[in-house]
């Protein structure tokens, strides 16, 4: 067998995940290849939505994707440690634990700030540059926030409720974006006053979100000046102190949050390493994305130095992507031979959101601002996760930025976000449960189990509609009590025949009385004439009231008319032929049971969204049959309510569905398919 080949990726961003990705399944089938995924932590950040968790906007998980949710059951090592050194001579990595050989290695450990030097920064801000940032300036605010509402020295105060951020890029303007909105929701909870507080940004160019076209920057520069921010642009910082920002040529701001968000360089871990290094930590590379030295050392996202037509490459998610894939393609080809590929960038815009309500965007040569900014930014935030873990990441970003969403911060506002507490739908539940079970209990007493061969398909009180196949049995049943009927027709004629043999003597007695009760009718004609008019008149009146109703809306009437062909197709050529595969009588125990096992679910709040789920595929059948009635309906929407977690309180599931889950997101199925729910066990 061939030597294997290792690959060794350092750092899990948004280059190391998708070199992975790339790479793996190239040669997932292949036990000659071995790659391993390095990062310090167990979880893919979300970088670019770092300010929304220290703006409070979101909770920390929403930036978390961890590794095993990403890579599940592939065939890549995902291993969680920090590399400290590489030998590039030796090829071996090592770490404080270990030391990690290799033949191919990529490197995309990421950025860190750039202070440029200038004194006291360092130690006197906060960054935003790792999960961790995040969390320091997250509760930094509350922190400050809090101190201020029980602070009587209103200088002091005033220093808590100031807000600086270093910076107009789209990092700075989207964390100053989360602080306009966090500042109103805490001065309005504890009380402060909102004039109090300042959100500044300083920025030393003479514009905001250089990167941006004119437009677009004239309509972000409106919406945060409308909204309270204060702009200092032009205003070079020079300096910081322990709470003090120092401007040139102008007074000192006064603050406890200064935040830092002005440049980047590539990690201090990657300026350390024994590879051609350029300007600001980012290692050298070719088009190939090869370092220049070691052309089995391949470079991407933020640590690539590489000169893209003679300007370094933009430190964004989108160069990421490029890079990795370039230098994935080639490992590729290192290893197996053919094409050798080169760094193709196709930027598709830039996206910034300032808040949780608006946003401008050149994405795709189309500039937009407000909701719909926003929108392109979630859409394609949820692209990308489909593609690194599958729908259910998707579902969780919809959920953490949408469902669970505090304090309205999303463009459809709080639409979405309120949420019933699980005891509301108890008593529907056990409803709905009792109403299924009594539904197969009232069968069995119908004789349902007895049947071996057609019956009606009768439903909740309604008639029931007769199938094709039990059309035929009927019909047979008809024809023999027609035969019948007409043989005791023939015996009744030949009696008469008999009879009127014998009339004549019996004539002359009766005209007698016939004359004596011919008298008679008239009377009874008359009565009976009176009579009829009477409830001719009731019943007509009776009929105008029921045609006034159900001119409206008659509830009793299906919701798809049983003699419909819709209705008749369904039953004859998809229900008839379900039954031409099921013995009959196995069929009926089958709706029997199932419909018990459904009530009986429902109401003691077991598998509840499983019981639900069946309960509405049984309406949507009696529906198409022709047998469900519109006042019947409230069964699919009760059903519906059932799916979120009714059972959780006071129900069976509060044990049921966590031991299931915890079974089930184990399961290689669900790791293969991104199929779990919450996080993978394995
Ligand atoms: C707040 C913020 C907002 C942003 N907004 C946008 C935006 O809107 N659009 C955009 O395109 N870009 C944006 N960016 C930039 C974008 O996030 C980066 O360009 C991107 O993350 C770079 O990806 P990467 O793979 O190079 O590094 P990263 O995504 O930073 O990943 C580096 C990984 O390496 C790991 N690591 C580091 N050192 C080691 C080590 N020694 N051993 C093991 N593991 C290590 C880290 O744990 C990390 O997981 C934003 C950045 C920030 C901070």
């Amino acid at each position: 067998m061939a030597e294997k080949k290792r690959i060794l990726i350092v750092g899990g961003g948004y280059g190391g995940v998708w070199a992975g990705k790339k790479l793996e399944k190239h040669f997932r089938t292949r036990p000659d290849v071995e790659i391993t995924l390095v990062d310090r932590r167990p979880y893919h950040t979300l970088m670019t939505e770092l300010h929304e968790v220290a703006g409070w906007r979101t909770e920390p998980e929403a930036v978390q994707v961890s590794f095993r949710k990403i890579f599940g059951t592939k065939r890549i090592n995902v291993v969680t440690d920090s590399i400290e050194k590489i030998d590039f001579e030796g090829k071996v990595a090592t770490s404080a634990r270990t030391t990690y050989p290799f033949d191919y290695i990529v490197l995309g450990t990421g950025a860190e700030p750039e202070f440029f030097g200038t004194p006291g920064v360092e130690e006197n801000s906060f960054t935003l540059w790792s999960f961790e940032d995040a969390m320091k300036i997250r509760r930094h605010l509350e922190d400050c926030f809090a101190k201020a509402a029980m602070e009587p020295d209103p200088q002091v105060r005033r220093r808590l409720l100031t807000f600086v951020v270093a910076g107009a890029g789209f990092t700075g303007i989207e964390m100053v974006g989360e602080l306009l909105e966090y500042r109103n929701i805490m001065c309005r909870k504890l009380h402060l006053d909102r004039s109090e507080s300042r959100v500044v940004v300083v920025e030393a160019l003479p514009n905001i979100l250089p990167i941006l076209e004119e437009p677009l920057r004239v309509k972000a520069e409106k919406y945060l000046k409308k909204h309270d921010c204060e702009m200092m642009i032009g205003t070079p910082i020079v300096g910081a102190e322990k709470g003090k920002v120092l401007l040139k040529d102008k007074p000192a701001l006064l603050t406890e949050t200064f935040i830092w968000t002005c440049g980047v360089r590539g990690s201090s871990f990657a300026g350390s390493l024994a590879t051609p290094v350029g300007k600001r930590n980012r290692l050298e590379a070719d088009a190939e994305m090869k370092s220049t030295k070691y052309p089995f050392a391949y470079i991407v996202g933020d640590n690539s130095g590489y000169l893209h037509e003679g300007k370094p490459v933009a430190q964004i998610v989108e160069t990421a992507h490029f890079t990795a894939e370039a230098a994935a393609k080639n490992i590729i080809a290192d290893i197996d031979g053919g094409e050798r590929h080169v760094f193709k960038p196709n930027y598709h815009g830039v996206m910034v959101c300032i808040g949780s309500h608006y946003g401008v965007s050149n994405a795709g040569n189309m500039q937009t601002k407000g909701w719909f900014a926003l929108f392109i930014k979630h859409f394609i935030n949820m692209y990308y996760l489909f593609n690194i873990a599958g729908l259910n990441q998707v579902w969780e970003y919809f959920r953490e930025e949408f469902l669970d969403i505090k304090d309205r911060r999303s463009f459809v506002g709080g639409f979405f976000s309120y949420k019933t507490r699980g005891y509301w739908p108890l008593l529907l539940r056990m409803w709905l449960g009792t109403m299924w079970l009594f539904e197969g209990i009232n069968k069995i007493g119908e004789g349902w189990l007895k049947f071996s061969a057609g019956s009606k398909s009768g439903w909740m009180f309604s008639p029931g509609v007769v199938q094709a196949g039990v059309k035929a049995v009927a019909d047979a049943g008809s024809a023999a009590s027609a035969a019948t009927a007409a043989t005791q027709a023939v015996d009744a004629a030949s009696a008469a025949s008999a009879a009127v043999a014998a009339a004549p003597q019996a004539v002359d007695a009766a005209s007698a009385a016939s004359a004596a009760v011919s008298a008679a009718p008239a009377a009874t004609d008359a009565a009976s004439a009176a009579s009829a008019a009477v409830a001719g008149a009731a019943d007509q009146a009776v009929n105008t009231a029921k045609d006034a109703f159900h001119a409206v809306w008659d509830l009793t009437k299906p919701i798809i008319d049983p003699n419909s062909g819709f209705a008749t197709w369904f039953r004859h050529v998809f229900m008839d032929g379900i039954f031409a595969h099921i013995n009959y009588p196995v069929m009926q125990v089958m709706v029997v049971v199932m419909e018990m096992g459904i009530g009986l679910a429902l109401f003691g709040g077991f598998f509840t969204w499983w019981a639900a789920a069946a309960s509405l595929a049984m309406c949507l059948l009696f529906t198409f049959n022709g047998m469900f009635m519109w006042s019947q309906a409230w069964f699919f929407f009760a059903g519906i309510l059932m799916l979120g977690g009714a059972g959780r309180s006071f129900g069976l599931d509060c044990w049921s569905v966590p031991f299931f889950k915890r079974w089930w997101n184990g399961t290689r199925f669900a790791r293969k398919w991104h199929f779990y729910t919450g996080e993978p066990t394995k």
